[in-house]
């Protein structure tokens, strides 16, 4: 396993090749008779559907919707499904199963707002960028008492509730897709369904409010969603034996915290710091310093201060009765602002020359009082903590000066830190409040939006932390719906036709192989004193260049073979991101603050240096700090080991377009998306294949009651057989294995029913 010698992947390789028994074979007139259509691929890679005028053998003659007529050799056809078939909602349905049909289905059903579809066990959500009335009281009742069944959020979340009481086994609800694609959304109407129905202590409300706080504090406008996630999310609702919810606990990844000192064009920082100096109060505002957005440096660099239909004074209201529905103190919150209002006037500081070698000083302008005032420090340790070193040179104490460029570098990595810290702590109180006397002895469900693949014309240590995570995911998703299935079916030794997929174990390898994967060799160089992205970049190459996932490219550069396509990473900025440092100094002023919270960062910054700090140390890499890709790294196992031990759910979120509007379906950027996720694959594995199934004993024992005639005397396998031929299971429908029944989809829910009427 994972030796095979493959350098399939190229980018434009189709993962479904058109198979044969896909192909339009009609090579008699009887298509053109009745009139049948068929798929025509135009030469930029679009589907189109023809009708058959004549067909005569390698030639085909079809009519396109616009009129023209088009005469391609009949084997680069691929059939259309019956009209009947049209926009059915499940894709397992289909009778011819390829790209074009696919693509038909979703775009037919996009159209009239139905925006959900099954690929056999996995959801499909369209992202509809306006509103749809599929949601509120109404929507859930009903798919509570099953009186729908469309596919829909609901669904899946109502199937996670049930089977958690059901099997007593924890779910989770896999939420992946590329940005924008609805991932959060999808995660928020999840969590209602659950809210509503495992609802009453009010604890549930306390849940559903976490969101805004999150949102405001780590999400921002990107160019790509005006509501984007920089941090990836676990949440993991608890319930009691009776299905009640009876708290949570959320778990965060990766906070984007370059972004709060600095941006790119038309994007914004984190919405809170909009928000706050929009919508605080008059007294905050003077208590704090506040000013207009364009008075920010951090802020003004981006020239894109406004989101169009949003009201960043109205959602700090919001905000405000969030932080209060989930217990953090009015004291707290004040603590909180203080703290953004630091960030923002520390990139107003500004360094003056003082000598011939370009060494600085603070200016102690507005800016640098209130921000000693804010964190509780005085100005000139401030001066001091930002603009020189404490540093130990053979065994000697010396100070060293500061030019502009380290003061500034030091200066936006306080910022930073300041930011990120106050992220953790509000996760973490936001914990406290939802866990509190809330032991968790029952079961859970966890839910997990986390950013997708995500490749860019210049992708950095974000893009590679993120694929990286995304790998991992789909291994999860291929083992759970292709490879354990298949090993399963074998075990139990029932007849089964092999599907095809594709395995990411060696992109996984070169990710974590010790000593020479991507992930040790970032470390050993951020470790390096002398080590640069350059060295770094070398250093990939000469170890890792006969891997087949990975290339060495020119200069610093070097691409990957992700399961979803190649990526080309700049390793620009990859040490400096990865060591992640805050000079012992500027920790030490935190500590030395006479404010709560900036103590309480410091000392969790020291804590995570697993040696006892120095503050005559050169820098932090000294004292083991974990680095960001092995913190993420642990993350990540840590996550996939909770995972394994839940039944998953997957909802996979498609991006219809690329301008955040309304009724626009552009074929390709969907294609490549269920590319990307292996849609496709796995509706055929489920078509031919047992995706639910029940030991004898467990079925017997479920469904005994319902036989006419008395069993209880019979072993578990015929009591099975007998409930099988009472409720006319066809034989197709269902295979005995050694230990286990196998069905296909959709044969348990008859039995479900009879037995909740029973
Ligand atoms: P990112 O990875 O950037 O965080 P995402 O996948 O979480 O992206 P969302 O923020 O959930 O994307 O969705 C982007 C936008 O799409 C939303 O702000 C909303 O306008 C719209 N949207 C998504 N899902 C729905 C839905 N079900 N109904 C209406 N609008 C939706
Ligand atoms: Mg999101």
């Amino acid at each position: 396993e994972g030796g095979e010698e493959v350098s399939s992947a190229s980018v434009n390789k189709s993962l479904f090749p058109i198979r044969n028994e896909d192909k339009w074979e009609d090579t008699s007139s009887y298509g053109a008779k009745k009139k049948l259509e068929a798929w025509f691929q135009l030469p930029n890679g679009e589907w189109q559907l023809g009708k058959v005028i004549k067909s005569s053998g390698a030639e085909t003659v079809l009519s396109l919707p616009n009129g023209q007529v088009v005469r391609p050799k009949t084997e680069t056809l691929l059939p259309a499904n019956p009209e009947i078939l049209d926009g059915v909602d499940d894709l397992m349905q289909l009778s011819y199963l390829h790209e074009p049909s696919v693509l038909y289905n979703l775009q037919y059903r996009y159209s009239r707002d139905m925006i959900y579809t099954k690929a056999g066990p996995v959801l499909v959500a369209v992202n509809p960028f306006k509103e749809v009335h599929l949601y509120g009281k109404r929507f859930i009742e009903r798919y509570k008492r099953k009186s729908m069944d469309s596919p829909h959020v609901y669904a899946i979340a109502d199937a996670a509730i049930k089977e958690m009481l059901r099997d007593e086994v924890n779910q989770s609800i896999i939420i992946s897709g590329e940005s924008g694609a609805g991932k959060t959304e999808t995660a928020k109407i999840a969590m209602q369904y659950l809210a509503a129905l495992g609802g009453g202590s009010g604890i549930e409300n306390e849940i559903l409010q976490t969101n805004p706080i999150l949102e405001a504090f780590g999400n921002a406008k990107t160019l790509r969603n005006d509501n984007s996630s920089r941090f990836g999310k676990l949440i993991e609702i608890h319930f009691n034996s009776a299905g009640k919810i009876s708290g949570a606990m959320i778990q965060t990844f990766l906070l984007e915290k370059s972004r709060v000192v600095q941006c790119a064009v038309g994007e914004r920082s984190y919405h809170i710091f909009y928000q706050l100096l929009a919508g605080a109060s008059l007294p905050l505002k003077e208590k704090l310093n506040l000013k207009n957005v364009e008075d920010y440096k951090y802020l003004d660099q981006s020239t894109c201060y406004s989101i169009p239909g949003v009201d960043d004074a109205d959602r700090f209201r919001s905000v405000l009765e969030a932080m209060n529905e989930v217990h953090i103190s009015k004291e707290n919150q004040d603590l909180v602002f203080s703290m953004l209002a630091a960030v923002l006037w520390l990139g107003n500081i500004s360094f003056a020359v003082i000598d011939s070698e370009e060494h600085v000083e603070l200016v102690q302008d507005e800016g640098a009082q209130t921000i000693a005032r804010l964190i509780g420090c005085n100005v000139d340790d401030l001066d001091i903590a930002l603009t020189t070193r404490n540093m130990k040179v053979s065994n000697e104490n010396i100070v060293q000066k500061l030019t502009v460029s380290q003061a500034v570098d030091a200066r936006d990595a306080l910022a930073k830190s300041l930011y990120a810290s106050l992220f953790d702590w509000l996760v973490e109180q936001i914990n406290k409040s939802l866990t509190v006397g809330k032991a968790c002895t029952g079961r859970s469900i966890s839910i997990l939006d986390i950013y997708g693949f995500e490749s860019f014309n210049k992708n950095s240590f974000e893009q590679f932390c993120i694929n990286y995570a995304n790998e991992r995911l789909q291994q999860h998703f291929n083992r759970h719906l292709f490879k354990l299935e298949q090993e399963e079916y074998i075990q139990d030794g029932i007849d089964w036709a092999k599907v095809e997929f594709e395995d990411n174990q060696d992109c996984l390898n070169l990710f974590e192989k010790k000593p020479l994967g991507l992930l040790s060799l970032l470390n050993e160089e951020s470790t390096f004193p002398n080590g640069t992205d350059l060295t770094f970049a070398n250093k990939l190459k000469q170890h890792l260049s006969s891997n087949a996932c990975f290339r060495g490219d020119r200069g610093k550069a070097f691409t990957v073979q992700h399961y979803a396509g190649e990526v080309a990473y700049d390793t620009t900025g990859f040490l400096e991101k990865n060591r992640d440092l805050l000079h012992v100094d500027l920790i030490q002023l935190l500590a030395s603050c006479n404010c709560s919270l900036p103590q309480i960062f410091a000392s969790k910054m020291l804590e995570q240096s697993e040696v006892a700090p120095n503050p005559y140390r050169s820098n932090v890499a000294d004292s083991q700090k974990l680095s960001v890709a092995t913190k993420f790294k642990g993350q990540l196992f840590q996550l996939m080991q909770r995972l394994e031990s839940t039944t998953p759910h997957f909802i996979r979120c498609i991006k219809p377009n690329n301008s955040q509007l309304p009724a626009i379906y552009e074929q390709a950027l969907v294609l490549q998306q269920l590319r990307c996720c292996g849609v496709l694959e796995v509706v055929r594995i489920s078509r031919s294949g047992y995706p639910t199934r029940m030991s004898h004993q467990k079925f017997a024992k479920r469904y005994g009651f319902l036989l006419l005639e008395s069993a209880a005397s019979q072993d578990p396998l015929s009591v099975s057989v007998a409930i099988l031929q009472q409720f006319n299971i066809l034989p197709d429908m269902y295979q005995v294995g050694y230990t286990k029944l196998f069905f296909r989809t959709g044969q348990i829910g008859a039995l479900e029913e009879t037995r909740n009427r029973t």
